[in-house]
C-alpha cells in the first residue's frame, strides 16, 4: 500500500484520477467547480497561462475586446469565486514552477498555479540530503489538487492547533493589475493590496507568484481518541498545552443517533525526536475510501463505527508535517454513489465552514442538534477546528480565535434540492449568529444580505476598494457579480 510520500514520489492514484477530471472538465467552454458542480459557468474562452506574460497578454486582449477576466486555479471554491460568464477564463494551472528557493531563509517562490502536491513534492526532492529541510506549514485538508494562488485568495487554512490562516505563511506576492502593470505585494511594498488580495477571491489582480515562508519539516506521532464534545474544547487546550501542533474532530453523522456532532475522532499530532524511527505507517486505500464514501450516505452508524475503529488503530503512527497534511480525493467520486444510491437526479456535497468562539461550541452545536429538523439527514461528514485571529486581511474571517466548525451536506440538483440546501446553509449561519460567529466566504454564496453584513462588516468597503484598484471591473466572477448586484444600493 502506498504512504503518502510513496504516493506523492510515485505521482500515484489519486493524482492519476484527479488529472483525469481536470482534462474532461476543460474540454469546452462550460467549467464547473471540482467538488459541488453547482457552478456551471459559460466563458468566452479558457486562456493557459504558463508565464508572468501569458498574464499580461491576457489583461491586455481583455482591455482590447473589453472583456472580463476570470481566473482558477484547482476549481475548488464553490460560489462561482473563479469563473465569470462570458470572460476571458485564466488557467493556471501551468503556471506551476518554482522560481526561487532560499535555503537559508526558508521561503520559496512558486508560481502561482502550483498546486500543493507539486510544491510539497519539489520541497523533498530539493531536500534529500538536508540536514534541516523546509517543509510547507499548512493547506488544506479533503484535498490536494488546490493551488497557491486559489490559497491565498481565500486565505485558507488547515488544521493547525495555533495557527493563523495562510496570510501568515506569506511574505510577498506578485500581481498582474487591471492595466497589466506588475507589483509586488508584501508588508512593505503595496501592504494595502496585500491585504485586500489575500482572501480577495481574485478580484484586485492576478497572482503570478507567491513566496511562502516554511517551516522546518519535523516527525510528528498521531494520538486518538473518541471523545463527546463537551470534552473537546478542554481536550483541545490540553494537547496545545502539551505542545501538539496540528489536530481536529470528526464528529458522527447519523441523525438518528445520540452521538450525533456530539461524539467524534479526536486527532492530534504531536512533533517527537528527530531521530525518532519511521515505520510505513498503515492507510487506507483509495478503494477503502470509496467504500467510507458510500457507508457516509448509506450507513452513517456503520461509516463512523469503521472509521473510528481504523482511526484509533492508527494512533502511535509516525507521519511528516507536511505529508500528513494530504488526503485522498476522488474527482467526481459522487457520479458513482449516484448509481450504488440509486439516485433519482444527480447531487453532490456542498460544504460549509462556520466558526463560533470556543466557548460557544457547545451551545452552537445544541442548537444544530435541535434545530436543524430534516437537515440532520443531509450531513454527511464533518470536522471541528481551531483558528487564530487573523489582524492582517481586509475581508479576514478569522475575526477572532475561532473554533470552526464544518459541514458537508448532500446536495441534490433539482430546484426543490437547491432551496432545501439553500434553507440549510442559511440556518447554519443563523446558529452561528446567535452564538456570536460567522462563516466562510469560499464555499456556496447563499447567505443573505443580512448574514453577509452581521458576519463581514467590512464587506461594502472592500466592494468599493476592488473598484478603486479596479475601477474597470476587468476582474469579474459570478460571485463578484451576485454581490455587486446585492449591495447595489450602497456602492
Ligand atoms: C474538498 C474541499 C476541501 C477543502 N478544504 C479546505 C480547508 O481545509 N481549508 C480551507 O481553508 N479551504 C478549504 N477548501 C476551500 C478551498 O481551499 C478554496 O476554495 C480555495 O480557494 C480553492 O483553491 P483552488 O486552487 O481550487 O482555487 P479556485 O477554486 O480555482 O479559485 C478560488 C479563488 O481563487 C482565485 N484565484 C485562483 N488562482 C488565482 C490567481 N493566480 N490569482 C488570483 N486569483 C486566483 C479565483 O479567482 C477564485 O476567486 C476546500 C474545498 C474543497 C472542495
Amino acid at each position: 500500500m502506498l504512504t503518502r510520500r510513496q504516493f506523492l514520489v510515485g505521482g500515484g492514484v489519486v493524482g492519476g484520477l484527479a488529472g483525469c477530471g481536470r482534462r474532461l472538465s476543460t474540454a469546452g467552454r462550460q467549467l464547473n467547480d471540482i467538488q459541488s458542480q453547482l457552478n456551471a459557468t459559460r466563458v468566452d474562452r479558457v486562456v493557459e497561462a504558463d508565464s508572468l506574460e501569458s498574464l499580461r497578454t491576457a489583461v491586455r486582449a481583455a482591455r482590447a475586446e473589453a472583456r472580463t477576466i476570470s481566473i482558477a486555479g484547482g476549481r475548488h471554491a464553490m460560489g462561482g469565486q473563479q469563473f465569470g460568464t462570458d470572460a476571458i477564463h485564466v488557467d493556471a494551472t501551468p503556471l506551476n514552477h518554482v522560481l526561487r528557493f532560499d535555503r537559508d531563509h526558508g521561503q520559496i517562490e512558486v508560481e502561482a498555479g502550483m498546486q500543493w502536491p507539486e510544491l510539497i513534492d519539489y520541497l523533498w526532492r530539493a531536500q534529500t540530503s538536508a540536514a534541516r529541510p523546509w517543509a510547507i506549514a499548512q493547506k488544506q485538508t479533503g484535498a490536494d489538487r488546490l493551488s497557491i494562488g486559489g490559497a491565498l485568495s481565500a486565505n485558507i487554512h488547515g488544521r493547525g492547533l495555533t495557527f493563523r490562516p495562510i496570510i501568515q505563511d506569506v511574505e510577498a506576492f506578485t500581481l498582474v493589475d487591471a492595466g497589466g502593470d506588475v507589483h509586488t505585494c508584501s508588508r512593505r511594498d503595496n501592504p494595502e493590496l496585500f491585504r485586500l488580495a489575500i482572501g480577495g477571491y481574485g478580484l484586485f489582480g492576478l497572482i503570478a507568484s507567491v513566496t511562502l515562508r516554511l517551516r522546518p519539516r519535523q516527525k510528528i506521532e498521531r494520538v486518538v481518541e473518541v471523545i463527546d464534545l463537551d470534552a473537546a474544547p478542554a481536550a483541545f487546550d490540553a494537547r496545545i498545552h502539551a505542545g501538539f501542533a496540528y489536530g481536529d474532530f470528526q464528529y458522527a453523522t447519523d441523525a438518528t443517533s445520540a452521538d450525533f456532532l456530539r461524539k467524534g475522532v479526536f486527532s492530534c499530532y504531536r512533533p517527537i525526536e528527530d531521530s525518532s524511527p519511521m515505520p510505513v505507517p498503515r492507510e487506507l486505500s483509495a478503494n477503502d475510501w470509496r467504500r467510507l464514501l458510500y457507508l457516509s450516505h448509506a450507513d452513517k452508524k456503520r461509516a463512523f463505527a469503521e472509521y473510528s475503529t481504523y482511526y484509533l488503530s492508527t494512533t502511535g503512527q509516525r507521519y511528516w508535517s507536511d505529508t500528513h497534511q494530504l488526503s485522498v480525493y476522488i474527482d467526481n467520486y459522487h457520479e458513482a454513489l449516484n448509481r450504488q444510491l440509486g439516485a433519482t437526479a444527480p447531487a453532490t456535497e456542498m460544504i460549509t465552514e462556520i466558526y463560533v468562539p470556543r466557548a460557544a461550541l457547545p451551545r452552537f452545536i445544541e442548537d444544530v442538534r435541535a434545530g436543524f429538523g430534516e437537515h440532520r439527514e443531509s450531513v454527511i461528514y464533518g470536522t471541528i477546528r481551531l483558528i487564530e485571529r487573523d489582524d492582517e486581511s481586509f475581508l479576514a474571517w478569522a475575526r477572532q480565535s475561532w473554533a470552526c466548525v464544518i459541514f458537508n451536506l448532500h446536495v441534490v440538483h433539482t430546484p426543490e434540492g437547491i432551496a432545501r440546501a439553500t434553507d440549510a446553509f442559511r440556518r447554519l449561519i443563523d446558529y452561528a449568529l446567535r452564538s456570536g460567529g460567522s462563516y466562510y466566504l469560499t464555499y456556496h454564496r447563499w447567505a443573505t444580505r443580512r448574514q453577509v453584513e452581521a458576519c463581514y462588516p467590512q464587506f461594502v468597503e472592500f466592494l468599493r476598494l476592488k473598484r478603486k484598484y479596479d475601477p474597470d471591473e476587468r476582474f469579474q466572477s459570478d460571485w463578484y457579480r451576485h454581490y455587486r448586484q446585492m449591495f447595489a444600493d450602497v456602492l
